[in-house]
């Protein structure tokens, strides 16, 4: 899958991009991460990307025809200078604001809750854009142009996209093909069977006194499995009773 990440900070990926899981993705090419620098289409000397808002109100707002020309640049695989200070598409190009564009995610509080299953959704993609915001967010023309989807990974307000970009990120990756390994696989983690996760143990047998459910020494595959069952259940129940509904 290729991943291009939009960003006034792209500095801010290189750990996670690298590290553990992700980083292997890349490495084993899985992933084929581009991460662009939004100023790189500012025009002015100080690299401007915001403004004040229009009628008032604190903080500042992300320009549109900055991110218009940098989605535009990215999706058709321009160098910067082909879009940056224009006000209309390139000549000929395949993917322009507003018409038929790679599925772009803007990451946003009031877009579409990211799920276990709208992630599995993203991972049957080919290629996904990821636009981080920052300030008090982005202008909302370049919403309507630029994202073909608005995505939240949560209710509650961060500094910036980059930590959400890096959520959709995991959440996605962990359906692609290989990336998990043969031992695990997504189909029994938490929410995609719709409950909690049942309870894991490993050695030692005793930790401070406490021991382990006999079940799970007792060899009976069967008996494990139904145990595993009704503990999920049970935490889901207790946890979470909105999934069961
Ligand atoms: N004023 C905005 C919040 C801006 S926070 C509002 O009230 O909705 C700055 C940036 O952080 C946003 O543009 C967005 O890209 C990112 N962000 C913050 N919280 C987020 C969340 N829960 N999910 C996804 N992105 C988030």
């Amino acid at each position: 899958m290729r991943l291009d990440i939009l960003t006034i900070f792209p500095g801010w990926f290189e750990g996670p991009l690298s590290t553990s899981l992700l980083g292997k993705a890349g490495v084993a090419g899985t992933l084929d991460t581009r991460v662009h620098d939004l100023r790189a289409w500012a025009t002015d000397r100080h690299r401007t990307v915001d403004d004040a808002p229009y009628g008032g109100g604190a903080g500042m707002v992300m320009r549109a025809d900055v991110w218009v020309n940098a989605a535009e640049a990215v999706w058709n695989d321009l160098p910067p200078e082909a879009t940056a200070g224009r006000d209309q598409p390139p000549e000929g190009a395949r993917f322009v604001a507003g018409g038929q564009r790679p599925r772009t995610l803007l990451l946003t509080p009031r877009g579409t809750p990211l799920t276990q299953g709208f992630a599995a959704e993203l991972a049957a993609e080919d290629r996904l854009v990821l636009c981080c915001g920052r300030y008090e967010g982005i202008d909302e023309r370049a919403h309507e142009l630029v994202a073909t989807d608005e995505v939240s990974i949560g209710d509650y307000v961060l500094f910036g996209g980059e930590v959400a970009a890096a959520v959709v990120i995991e959440a996605v990756t962990r359906h692609l093909p290989g990336v998990m390994g043969n031992a695990a696989s997504p189909a029994d983690e938490s929410f995609t069977s719709g409950l909690l996760e049942y309870p894991q143990f490993t050695r030692p047998a005793q930790v401070r006194g406490r021991g382990i459910p006999p079940v799970l020494t007792s060899g009976d595959h069967g008996a494990v499995d139904r145990w595993r069952h009704e503990q999920a259940v049970e935490l889901t129940r207790a946890r979470r009773p909105d999934l069961l509904a």
